[in-house]
């Protein structure tokens, strides 16, 4: 009788600026479903501050935005007993493949990235960190030879540079890398409180998602509405207000019910409306407050999950860069065993 292999789960690797909290939509668009993707898939969670420094930045913020990330992460549930939660550059493998695969990488493909024609347009001297960026996206994804990234839809072009770069780097050194699928979400885009950006830090359209009720509403009440509803009295549309886009992720379905009709039937201000949205979304992380707070009262808890995490992707890390540099002619110590 033919034993069967155990099959192995798919390897899925995610990352994830540091910017401090995670706020709503990263929370929507990306954490919500790395929770549920832990069961299923092998778990990569990366915090890549590596990435963050292509276009500047201050120093002195940054360790702190990568710790208060790291315990989003924690606090929404990824659990390190099921997937490997690391900082970029614990693991130096990351910018190490990145160079390598600069071999490889056209210019030109990297000057056609939508991404960086919208942020280089904002220098006046354009770092070179900003057109490299995809090729160390690469390097994050293939170090692992992940199966499949989950990204959003602004990604799906970055990702398909990175099956690029393994195909031609396969063609040239030979059959390694895998070429990663996307799985792409059906969130959407996730507007800001302005309801017209993608909700983005620099933006300052966010509510963070460990945020204390009071502050929750302080943003909340911010928020923009139906711009035809200029007087209480008018009715309203729920469709165009970003309110009530937010209210059918954090509101029960009897009380998003209500906030439809009431809005169209100008039964209740949107001042109301929006302290209902506030008490939704606190109460939505109102446990996750707790565990972040239990974990900051321990931060030799926080540290020894993202050094044990980063060396247990570094072992993986190796496997693979030594393959590289082998195939890429960089190991000359094989020149006296040949
Ligand atoms: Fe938006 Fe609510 Fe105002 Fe209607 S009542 S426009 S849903 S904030």
């Amino acid at each position: 009788m033919s034993e069967s292999k155990p099959t192995r789960k798919r390897r899925v690797f995610s990352g994830m600026q540091p910017t401090g909290e995670a706020h709503l939509g990263n929370y929507l668009g990306a954490l919500r479903r790395w929770v549920q993707m832990q069961d299923e898939f092998e778990c990569l969670w990366c915090i890549v501050d590596d990435h963050a420094i292509t276009g500047g930045g201050d120093p002195k913020e940054l360790p702190k935005k990568i710790v208060d990330l790291a315990v989003s992460f924690l606090a929404v549930g990824l659990d390190p007993a099921k997937g490997i939660l690391f900082v970029q550059s614990d693991v130096p493998e990351h910018t190490e493949l990145a160079w390598l695969f600069n071999a490889v990488t056209p210019v030109g493909e990297l000057e056609r990235m939508t991404q960086y024609k919208d942020k280089s347009a904002k220098y006046e001297s354009v770092p070179v960190g900003l057109l490299n960026y995809p090729v160390l996206q690469a390097a994050d994804i293939l170090l692992y030879k992940a199966d499949a990234v989950p990204v959003g839809e602004d990604q799906r072009q970055h990702l398909e540079l990175t099956r690029e770069i393994a195909r031609k780097w396969n063609a040239v050194y030979g059959d390694l890398f895998p070429e990663p699928e996307a799985i792409i979400g059906n969130e959407g885009r996730i507007l800001g409180l302005d309801g017209d950006a993608k909700m983005s830090k620099s933006l300052g359209n966010t509510v963070d998602i460990l945020a204390e009720p009071d502050e929750v509403w302080a943003r909340v009440r911010t928020a923009v509405t139906d711009p035809q509803r200029v007087r209480r009295s008018d009715p309203g549309r729920p469709a165009v207000c970003n309110v009530y886009s937010l209210h059918r992720h954090f509101s029960a379905p009897g009380v998003v019910e209500d906030v439809a009709a009431q809005c169209r039937g100008a039964t209740r201000g949107c001042v109301d409306c929006k302290r209902i949205l506030a008490d939704s979304i606190s109460a939505t992380f109102a446990p996750m407050r707790e565990r972040a707070a239990e974990l900051r009262a321990h931060p030799e808890r926080i540290r020894h999950i993202l050094e044990d995490g980063a060396a247990r992707a570094r072992v993986l890390a190796r496997e693979t860069i030594t393959v590289v540099r082998e195939r890429m002619g960089l190991d000359w110590r094989s020149a006296w065993t040949r």
